[in-house]
C-alpha cells in the first residue's frame, strides 16, 4: 500500500524548527541524516529532508505546534531497530528523534518504579534497574538500541512475557505530545486509577500514529539472584508443549522463558560456524529459564528433577543445564543470533504470528505443508517464543533460488501463512507492529468492528492526520 505523498517543506519551516532546537539539533543533508533514514532490514527506506533531536518534553511540544501550523506530518524514532518500517519518513515529513531524551528521571525501590524519557535505551535501563537492585525484565536482542519510547510505540515483548508480560504489562504511566501539541501528563505511578479511558494503553501500540510518547513510569521486579538455563531436545512442537505444561506445574513463577526453535533452525547456526551443546541432528529445541529472587531455593535441584521427569515420560530426548552464568549467556547467545546467522543464507520471508499456545503444532503442521508445497526446497526455520504463542516463522530461499525471485513470491507466502493464522484464530503481529509492512495485511484480517473504531480515533484525536500518516492504519 503506497504511503501518501506529501508537499515540500514549507519556506521558513526549517528555521523556525531550528530556532527551537539550536541548529545543531536539526540535523539537514545527505550525511547527516542517512543513517535515520535506513531502517534495520533495509527495505523501507526514508527521504525526510530533516531530522529533529528534541532535548526535552517542551521541545517535542513546541516542535509538534510548529508542524501542525505548517501541516507537516510527523514520523517517531526510537533506535530505529523496527522490523516494519513503522518509522520510515516520506519526503516532506519531519522526522523526530528521541535520542537526546535519554534521562533516567527517577527509581522509586518502594513503589518498584523506574521513570525514564523515551530515547532511552532498554539496555541502560535494565542497567539502573539493576544498580537500584531491582529488575527491568524486558529483554530483547535489540535491547542495546531500542528505546523506550519505540518499544513502547510497538509494545514489545521478547523473552520474558511468559512470566512478565510486554511493554504494556510493565508500564504503570507514559507521559505524551499530542498532536495538538499539548502534554498529557500520567507519571504518577499508580497502580490503582479507573477515573475513565485508560489512555495508556490507548497510546502503547499505537506505533506514533497518535502522539509522540515522552517518558514512562516501568515497572520493577525482584532482582533474581539465580538463574538456570537448560537447553533440551524435543521430539516435536507437541513435547515442547508438554515440556511447557510440566515446567509451569512444578516450577511455577520461576519459569520465565521457554523458546522454540526444530532442527532446521539450529542447522543454520551449525552450518554459519556456531557451536551446539545437545545434538543438532534431533527435531526441535526448546531453551527454557527458571529464576528465583531467594538466593538459598534449590532451583537446581527443581530443574533437575523436572528434566529427569520429563525424561522418563519421553518428553525429552537430551539436554543440557548451564554449569555457570557463562554457559546460560552462551546458550542464550546461540538464541540471539538467529536473525543475524539467517542473514547468511539470503533473504529472508518473515512472520511475526500468534496463535493459542495449545494451536502452535497444529500451526507448525498446516504452514509447513502448505509452504513446502508453495516452495519445494525452502529453508523454514520456525523460532520464538513458545510460551506466548509466538513464532518467528521465517523462511529462506531454496539452494539456488535468485534472492530477487525468492523475494518475488514473498506476497504469496504471506497469504498461505496468515490465511492458517487467521483460521486458528491468532494474530500476524503478535510483537512487531504493523508499520508499513503490514497494513494491507490488518485490511484482511482485523475485524471490521475494530478498525472502524480505530479509525475513529484517529481521526478524533488527529483530525489532520499529521502523526505517522500511513503507517499502521489501512
Ligand atoms: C535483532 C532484533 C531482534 C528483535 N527482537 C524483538 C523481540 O524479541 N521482541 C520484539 O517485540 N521486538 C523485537 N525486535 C523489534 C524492535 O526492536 C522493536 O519493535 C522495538 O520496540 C523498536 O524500538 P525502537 O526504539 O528501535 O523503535 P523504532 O524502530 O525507531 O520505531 C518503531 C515504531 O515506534 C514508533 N516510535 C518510536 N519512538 C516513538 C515515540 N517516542 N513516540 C511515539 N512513537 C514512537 C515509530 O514511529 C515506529 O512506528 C527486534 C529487532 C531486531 C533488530
Amino acid at each position: 500500500m503506497p504511503v501518501p505523498a506529501f508537499p515540500p517543506l514549507p519556506p521558513g519551516f526549517l528555521d523556525r524548527l531550528s530556532s527551537i532546537l539550536g541548529p545543531r539539533n536539526l540535523l539537514t543533508g545527505g550525511d547527516a541524516t542517512a543513517p535515520f533514514l535506513t531502517d534495520e532490514r533495509r527495505l523501507f527506506p526514508g527521504a525526510a529532508a530533516a531530522v529533529a533531536c528534541p532535548g526535552s518534553t517542551a521541545e517535542v511540544s513546541a516542535l509538534v505546534r510548529a508542524c501542525r501550523e505548517a501541516g507537516v506530518p510527523i514520523v517517531p524514532q526510537g533506535g530505529n531497530t523496527g522490523l516494519v518500517g513503522g518509522a520510515s519518513a516520506p519526503a516532506g515529513s519531519l522526522l523526530v528523534n528521541l535520542r537526546r531524551m535519554n534521562r533516567i528521571r527517577g527509581v522509586d525501590p518502594a513503589n518498584a518504579t523506574l521513570t525514564a524519557e523515551a530515547g532511552t535505551v532498554l539496555a541502560t535501563v535494565q542497567e539502573a534497574a539493576r544498580d537500584a537492585g531491582r529488575l527491568f525484565p524486558l529483554s530483547l536482542a535489540s535491547e542495546g538500541s531500542a528505546q523506550i519510547g519505540g518499544l513502547l510505540a510497538t509494545n514489545a515483548g521478547g523473552i520474558n512475557v511468559l512470566r512478565h508480560g510486554n511493554m504494556r504489562d510493565l508500564t504503570l504511566g507514559i507521559e505524551a505530545v499530542m498532536p495538538d501539541g499539548r502534554v498529557l501528563h500520567g507519571l504518577g505511578g499508580l497502580r490503582k486509577d479507573n477515573t475513565g479511558y485508560d489512555l495508556r494503553h490507548l497510546l502503547i501500540g499505537s506505533e506514533g500514529t497518535l502522539a509522540i510518547l515522552t517518558a514512562a513510569v516501568l515497572r520493577l521486579s525482584p532482582l533474581p539472584r539465580q538463574r538456570v538455563t537448560a537447553l533440551v531436545a524435543v521430539s516435536g512442537a507437541a513435547q515442547a508443549l508438554a515440556l511447557l505444561d510440566l515446567l509451569r506445574d512444578r516450577a511455577g513463577e520461576a519459569l520465565v522463558a521457554f523458546e522454540f526453535m526444530v532442527q532446521a533452525t539450529v542447522a543454520m547456526l551449525v552450518e554459519a560456524g556456531h557451536g551446539f551443546p545437545v545434538d543438532p541432528a534431533l527435531p526441535a529445541f526448546v531453551l527454557f529459564d527458571l529464576t528465583s529472587a531467594d538466593p538459598e531455593a534449590p532451583l537446581a535441584a527443581q530443574a533437575e528433577a523436572i528434566l529427569a521427569r520429563a525424561f522418563d515420560g519421553g518428553i525429552v530426548l537430551d539436554g543440557t543445564i548451564g554449569a555457570s552464568e557463562g554457559q546460560n549467556r552462551a546458550m542464550w547467545d546461540l538464541r540471539e543470533r538467529l536473525p543475524e546467522v539467517q542473514k547468511h543464507f539470503g533473504p529472508s520471508i518473515k512472520h511475526d504470528i500468534a496463535v493459542a499456545v495449545s494451536r502452535i503444532p497444529d500451526f507448525l503442521s498446516r504452514a509447513g505443508a502448505a509452504c513446502a508445497a508453495a516452495m519445494p526446497g525452502c529453508r523454514i526455520v520456525p523460532f520464538g517464543h513458545l510460551g506466548d504463542g509466538n513464532l518467528h516463522y521465517n523462511l529462506s530461499p531454496p539452494d539456488g533460488m535468485a534472492p530477487a525471485d525468492f523475494l518475488a513470491r514473498q506476497g504469496d507466502i504471506n497469504r498461505i501463512v496468515h490465511d492458517i493464522v487467521h483460521d486458528l484464530g491468532g494474530s500476524i503481529s503478535a510483537e512487531h507492529g504493523v508499520g508499513l509492512m503490514k497494513r494491507a495485511e490488518l485490511a484482511r484480517y482485523k475485524d471490521p468492528v475494530a478498525l472502524d473504531a480505530m479509525r475513529a480515533i484517529k481521526a478524533a484525536l488527529d483530525p489532520a492526520n499529521l502523526m505517522n500518516p500511513g503507517k499502521l492504519l489501512p
